[in-house]
């Protein structure tokens, strides 16, 4: 039997890091070969030791030292390599032994570690999108220097990948991304004014981490989503549209040159492109859901309303401006997120926040990686400092 192919999990308590667990325990039952090498964990140490038992890694990491001192307490002299803080993570990201690593930590926090895996050559299977969107020239430079390979976990950049199978890539034309639209599709702009965290959390159609969730609301994920896939595909702003298809069937489209279209569908189920990034450019059998055309019954499409979400307009913004600009996007998203989850401003208070950081801190040019942490700093302190208590 071949050796199997070790996958390490940046993230691995999170909604994509649990899936991925479930796709590799599926994969092996259909006759594959793939073999858990690290998990790594912010703090949530309990679902992390269940895990462990489980998957039987080489090691795990706990990035916070406090709750990786309560992880070693769980161990009963039972062999297993406990590695801790940003030190062991960076040390297994460097020199662990493994093929893959499923990079899925929310948020900015992922950048660093999935930075050194692609200086050791490992093969990254990316749902961790803030990567892209903030340091997206410096990540794929990285890649392309020690011979990395970068693949999208996103369903909608798995989408687009799968659509460019066997196709040149000067033939395509331009990228349509689908947005769910979220719980507040056909809600007025006034109405949203004093939605609650609750509804918010409420997704129609994916069922996902909180940061995330909320950013589909405000459509920012799309917005996110559009930067990532320009680093991706290498394509200008101007080929690439959103629309809103609430059927979530369609996860994304690619028109080429002669006006053909071609368009990627499935159950909205992450699984299936965690499975895809991790056998690309080969398929392999799953039991998950199909699609059922007769219960789906009409697929439809309307135009994102870029005033209700403004979010996404300011993407487009960003990228077009270059430099710092999405680095400072997506900081003061981040920070204006965190707020709103505790109820410290309103929902429509997060475009706002984010525009005023736009507004106030200038975009700097972003070669090198300091250039980026500095204005994720600075844009950071920006929200915390100037946002509006909610009364
Ligand atoms: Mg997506």
């Amino acid at each position: 039997m071949n050796k199997p192919r070790g996958i390490a999990i940046l993230g691995s308590t999170g909604s994509i890091g649990r899936n991925s667990l479930e796709v590799i325990t599926s994969m092996n039952q259909h006759g594959e070969n793939y073999h858990v090498s690290y998990l790594i964990t912010n703090k949530n140490v309990d679902l992390l030791y269940d895990q462990a038992k489980k998957y039987r890694p080489e090691g795990v990491v706990v990035i916070d030292e406090g709750k990786a001192d309560l992880f070693r307490s769980y161990l009963n002299g039972e062999k297993l390599k406990v590695y801790s803080g940003k030190t062991g993570l960076m040390e297994v990201m460097a020199g662990g032994e493994f093929d893959v690593l499923i990079s899925c930590l929310v948020g900015f926090a992922g950048l660093r570690p999935t930075l050194e895996a692609l200086k050791a050559g490992k093969t990254v299977a990316l749902a961790n999108k803030e990567t892209l969107v903030v340091a997206g020239e410096i990540v794929k430079r990285t890649a392309n220097e020690h011979h990395a390979v970068l693949l999208p976990i996103d369903s909608e950049h798995s989408a687009i990948l799968q659509c460019f199978s066997g196709e040149a890539t000067n033939s395509v034309a331009r990228l349509i991304l689908t947005a769910s639209g979220g719980p507040f599709l056909s809600r007025d702009k006034a109405e949203l004014e004093n939605v609650t965290v609750e509804e918010a959390l409420n997704h129609p159609k994916w069922r996902m981490g909180k940061k995330i969730t909320i950013d589909s609301a405000t459509l920012m994920n799309k917005g996110l989503e559009v930067i990532e896939a320009h680093y991706l595909f290498d394509l200008p702003a101007e080929k690439i549209e959103v629309v809103v298809h609430p059927q979530s069937i369609i996860h994304s489209m690619v028109e080429f040159v002669d006006g053909s279209i071609k368009a990627q569908m499935g159950m909205p189920d992450m699984k299936i492109p965690i499975q895809y990034a991790l056998t690309y450019p080969n398929r392999v059998p799953s039991g998950y859901q199909r699609v059922d055309f007769g219960k789906v019954g009409q697929l439809t499409f309307v135009q994102p309303d870029l005033d209700k979400f403004s979010l996404l307009k300011f993407a487009y913004e960003a990228l077009r401006c270059g430099g710092t600009s999405m680095a400072i996007l997506n900081a003061a998203n981040e920070e204006a997120v965190g707020l709103f989850l505790q109820q410290k401003i309103k929902f429509m208070q997060i475009a706002d926040t984010v525009q005023e950081a736009l507004e106030s801190i200038p975009s700097r040019p972003s070669s090198d990686i300091e250039d980026i942490f500095e204005a994720d700093r600075v844009a950071r302190e920006f929200v915390q400092s100037n946002h509006q208590l909610v009364n």
